[in-house]
Formats: structure tokens, sequence, C-alpha cells
């Protein structure tokens, strides 16, 4: 099984990762662990994508083309992976094309996880920090027995100044002017997968199987 997982923030794309690896065996590529490893390991890789990352800006296409096409080609892809993360733009699906014809493989689908910005914005402005000892809540996920204190040591909570909807709208707003072109690319091809995101865990994976048949 040969797919790709898309989903914006909050959209519980990395919830799905874990089952879908354990249903499928399969290599979950992301990029974003793969550079974070690199980096890590201070491979070139790791210093090239480093470079850019200090400079405040995001890693370039060509060398994000790059790693995916080297890590594609290695043997344990043959059968089957996960792609997480890449693509994200339409040049990248399209990089990603070239890459497939080259080793003779195709997609068998690209899951889209779609929730409703009404039901991402409080999911991703939900967290609160306990100002004493760093303890982390979310009022939809995990929150504090008592509001606005910590149940660990008492402390007042806050909401750190990167959670609020003006940044979630922001964040919510890029991604989607980025994959909008790049969803139309696999609709046409025929290969997206719609799943609704805002249901219990399970049944999100559910549907997901069942829409790769
Ligand atoms: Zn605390």
């Amino acid at each position: 099984m040969k797919i790709i997982l898309m989903g914006g923030p909050g959209a519980g794309k990395g919830t799905q990762a874990g089952p879908l690896v354990e249903k499928f065996h399969f290599p979950h590529i992301s990029t974003g662990d793969m550079f974070r490893a690199a980096i890590k390991d201070g491979t070139a890789l790791g210093l090239k994508a480093k470079s850019y990352m200090d400079a405040g800006g995001l890693v370039p296409d060509e060398v994000t083309i790059g790693i995916v096409a080297e890590r594609l080609a290695q043997p344990d892809c043959a059968e089957g992976f996960l792609l997480d993360g890449f693509p994200r733009t339409l040049a990248q699906g399209n990089a990603l094309n070239e890459i497939l014809d080259r080793l003779g493989m195709k997609l068998d689908g690209v899951i889209n996880i779609e929730v409703a910005e009404d039901v991402l914005i409080p999911r991703l402005t939900g967290r609160r920090v306990c100002r004493k000892c760093g303890a982390s809540y979310h009022m939809i996920f995990n929150p504090p027995q008592q509001e606005g204190v910590c149940g660990q040591c008492g402390g007042e909570l806050y909401q750190r100044s990167d959670d609020t909807v003006e940044t979630a709208k922001n964040r919510l707003n890029v991604y989607n002017d980025q994959t909008e072109p790049l969803i139309n690319f696999y609709q046409q091809q025929g290969l997206l997968k719609r799943i609704n995101g805002d249901q219990p865990i399970d049944k999100v994976f559910a549907d997901i199987l069942k829409a790769l048949g």
C-alpha cells in the first residue's frame, strides 16, 4: 500500500499514522522526522537543513525532494510506504510523480483528513500551561480539574501567545493556501480520499481503511 497522509494543523493526522503503520507494516516517511534526525546526527543533509531553519526559512524544495527520492528508492519502500508531511505544495506533488515514475511506482491513494475550521480553532487554541511548574493541559483533550489552576502544583495556568485564535487562523490559512492546488491535483488523478476528521479516532481510522478498499 503506497499512500500519502494529508491533514492540516489540528486535523489529527499524527494520531492516524501509528495505527496505519501497525496495520500495513510499511515505512512511515515523515520529512519532518527525517530532518530532525539528520540534524541530531549532524549529517551533511542535517547541516544543510539546519542552516535554512536557523535563518528562519523553510527547507527549500530541492533539498526536501532529494531526501524523499533517496528514501523511496530504499528496498523497504518497494511494497509500500506512508508519506507524511510531503508533498505539501503542487510543485512537490509534481516532483513526487516524477520520482514515482522513475521508480516504477504508483500511489494507491491520498488520504486527506478534513475538519471544519470552527472545530479546529478550539483544538488549536486549547493548550494551557502552568506558570509555576510548566505542566501542560488542553481544554478539550486534557482539561484541568479546576479552571485556571494547575492540578499538580496549584499554579496559575496561562495561554501561550502562540496559541491564540489569530495565530491558529493564520496557520490554517497558510496551510489551506498551500495545499488546495495539491488536493485538486490528486482529485483529478482520482486518488483523493476525503475523510471526516471530526469523529472519534477509531472511527476516522475505520473510514481511512474503508476508503483504501
Ligand atoms: Zn503547576
